[in-house]
């Protein structure tokens, strides 16, 4: 509501105080938030949106989704921003508390144990117990606890993320609203293997096991290419040590993130990853953000800090090749 009125204030200092018959509550729900934002501002004051094109939110989609006619969810871009400004409390600290146990491994046993998150979005018993009598420390468990729980009854699979998609009606409900795109019937799922005991919490999915994917998919295209790696050196300092034939050392920070705006902030007051001990330090998106946005890169790049890297990551491997 809040929001709302901000916005409302907005529209009368900014020429468009026609729009303030729309501003409560369900209207702006259909008529604002289940559109583009910079379509809200559609002649609005051309000085004051220019100042707007600034900002992260301006170039996000729609913040909220129509189902049924009236039902509204947010959109994962919406759900990435908030994050953002640590609003999506629940997840956010039920990560942070699975993280904190992690930290308190020794850096071989916290990378293994989060490559075992990225690579088992759901588990069985044996599959931690078989981890547990190769890594054998009894501070695992603690970790386990905290980052898996019982499936809820009535899963299904995610053919996309791997995670427990569920029913709402006719709708499916995964950990990110884009794994329901293609809308498929429940006959169309896979049920959820009885051998299957356990899922990893929506914080921990959303935030650790699906960036997880690309970092693991860039170290095994560097080790493919007779590179040595390292995944989170050090307890995380960064994503992946990539050790070129050479010696030379290539410090590598994936992101996933969906809006490029939302990440050029984020890059232009990332000073840690710049201090880090390395010849080259590139930041690595997935490819396909580049197909979906052929601007993604340079909206990026115009946020670097001298010296830093900026590439997808079909670029990386290019770019490997080059060097070997
Ligand atoms: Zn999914």
């Amino acid at each position: 509501m809040y929001g709302i009125n901000k916005l409302a204030a907005m529209a009368a200092q900014n020429g468009r105080a026609d729009i303030l018959s729309e501003l409560h509550e369900n209207a702006f729900l259909k008529r604002f938030a289940a559109r583009p934002v910079r379509s809200w501002f559609v002649r609005w004051d051309t000085a004051f949106t220019a100042e707007l094109k600034k900002y992260p939110l301006f170039n996000t989609g729609a913040l909220a989704e129509i189902y049924d006619g009236n039902v509204f969810d947010i959109t994962d871009e919406c759900a990435v921003l908030c994050a953002t400004t640590e609003s999506d409390f629940f997840n956010a600290l039920t990560q942070e508390n699975a993280y904190r146990k992690m930290r308190e491994l020794s850096a071989e046993e916290y990378t293994a144990v989060r490559e075992f998150i990225v690579l088992h979005p759901l588990c069985s018993g044996r599959d931690i117990r078989r981890f547990k009598i190769a890594h054998n420390s009894p501070e695992i468990q603690s970790v386990f606890n905290a980052a898996y729980e019982d499936i809820p009854q009535d899963s299904y699979k995610c053919p996309e993320c791997g995670w427990t998609m569920r029913f709402i009606g006719k709708r499916s409900v995964c950990c990110n609203n884009s794994c329901s795109r293609t809308h498929r019937t429940r006959d169309q799922f896979e049920r959820i293997d009885s051998s299957y005991e356990k899922r990893l919490v929506h914080g921990v999915m959303r935030y650790m096991c699906i960036p997880g994917k690309i970092e693991i998919k860039i170290r095994n295209e560097a080790e493919k290419l007779g590179c040595e790696t390292e995944l989170w050196p050090e307890h995380d300092k960064y994503d992946i040590k990539i050790i070129l034939p050479d010696g030379s050392v290539w410090a590598i920070d994936a992101k996933t993130h969906l809006n490029p705006y939302n990440l050029a902030s984020q890059i232009k007051n990332d000073g840690s990853f710049t201090s880090e001990q390395a010849d080259e330090h590139i930041y690595v998106v997935p490819h396909e953000r580049k197909a979906e946005n052929p601007a993604y890169c340079d909206i990026c790049k115009d946020a670097l800090q001298p010296g830093v890297l900026f590439m997808t990551d079909k670029e990386l491997y290019q770019k490997i090749k080059e060097a070997i």
